[in-house]
């Protein structure tokens, strides 16, 4: 277990590392970010920052060298950059959640082979593969790649069987998987967290509400969401069990119209639609996320108000003056300079009475 005053790495240094690193200092560790960028969101609230890339193992090296315990704020960090990082402390979650959530198809074998529901898809490598798996599933369906997709990019919509080849041609003849349109009646996630010994905590479903493929909103406690709390808290707990995992992760849901729930994807780090946690919960999903890292218990997740979280996006930002001067608002600034359009700027949580 870390002890106050510990060092706690973390590859990465967006708005996540930032609001993971002040969590953290609250509890009396010094973070350590390490970030390709300059001048980071995270750097400038941490103690230390090594501006490296990923792929200079012997900055990274240096940097898990010296601290106790290295964690990531982004799932793409580089296999290689993270394996590196495990050899000199501790690494929280570990490689393996980053190998099977960085590739669709990997991801979506291991959340079958745990027991869950996901669309029907199947893994694309050609035009005629793409051709033959919109035969097998279907119109319309949605091709994405593999890899590095996120804020829905990434991806073609396929309406016509006779598009597939366009299709995965315009992805750029890149890995792919071809998921069957999920028939959901609205899309919900699970933040949830496991401790080094295994103890498991899960935060009220949040409904969630995108616009262009970036989450706009999220409602926290999701309507009804006691009636699936525990098919939420399995599904989260096979994840977690399954990737052997510490830390907080994401499950993206989409809820059928007779209740069902299956995984869109998995965020293996805390995630957008957790961030109603920081002002609802006494613990926020960065607090948890550390707690973990560190070894210590959980918090407890339960809300004592419910909240509806609303990013700020681009120019959003631009009304921080009104936001900040509305009752009751808790405002919450990524410290960005450029408010480019479908950057995420902030976000702000009201809260409102849990309903009872
Ligand atoms: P993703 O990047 O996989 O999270 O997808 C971004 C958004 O596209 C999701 O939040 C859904 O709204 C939508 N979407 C993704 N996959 C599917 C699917 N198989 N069926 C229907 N909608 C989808």
């Amino acid at each position: 277990m870390l002890q106050p005053g510990a060092r706690i790495g973390i590859l990465g240094g967006g708005q996540l590392g930032r609001m993971l690193a002040m969590d953290a200092a609250r509890l009396g560790f010094d973070v350590h970010i390490f970030t390709p960028e300059d001048n980071s969101p995270a750097a400038r609230v941490a103690a230390a920052c090594t501006v490296a890339p990923y792929d200079d193992l012997d900055a990274v090296a240096r940097f898990a060298a010296g601290v106790d315990a290295v964690t990531y704020e982004f799932e793409n960090v580089p296999v290689e950059t993270a394996r590196k990082a495990a050899e000199h402390a501790a690494l929280r979650p570990g490689v393996k959640a980053l190998e099977v959530c960085q590739d669709r198809v990997t991801e979506k074998r291991f959340v079958n082979e745990a027991g869950i529901e996901t669309t029907p898809w199947r893994a694309v490598s050609s035009a005629a593969e793409a051709e033959a798996a919109i035969e097998a599933l279907g119109t319309p369906a949605i091709l994405k790649t593999r890899r590095m997709g996120y804020d829905g990019k990434g991806q073609q919509v396929i309406r016509k069987a006779s598009d597939a080849a366009a299709a995965f041609e315009a992805l750029g003849c890149v890995a792919c998987i071809l998921e069957a349109f999920a028939p959901f009646t609205r899309e919900v996630s699970v933040v949830a967290a496991r401790s080094l010994d295994g103890q498991i905590a899960a935060y009220p479903l949040a409904e969630n509400h995108h616009e262009g493929g970036i989450l706009r909103t999220s409602i926290a406690p999701a309507p009804g969401a006691d009636v699936l709390a525990g098919d939420a808290l399995r599904i989260a707990s096979a994840i977690l069990e399954g990737l052997d995992y510490v830390g907080v992760l994401a499950a993206e849901l989409f809820v059928l119209d007779d209740g069902r729930l299956w995984v869109n994807e998995i965020a293996p780090r805390v995630h957008n639609t957790g961030h109603w946690t920081m002002d609802a919960c006494a613990v926020s999903q960065f607090e948890q996320h550390v707690r973990a890292v560190a070894g210590w218990p959980l918090g407890e997740p339960s809300p004592h108000s419910a909240a509806r979280m609303d990013n700020l996006i681009g120019d959003d930002v631009a009304r921080w003056q009104a936001l900040a001067s509305e009752p009751g608002v808790c405002l919450h600034l990524y410290g960005k300079g450029e408010a480019r359009e479908g950057r995420k700027m902030g976000h702000v949580n009201r809260l409102s009475p849990l309903s009872s």
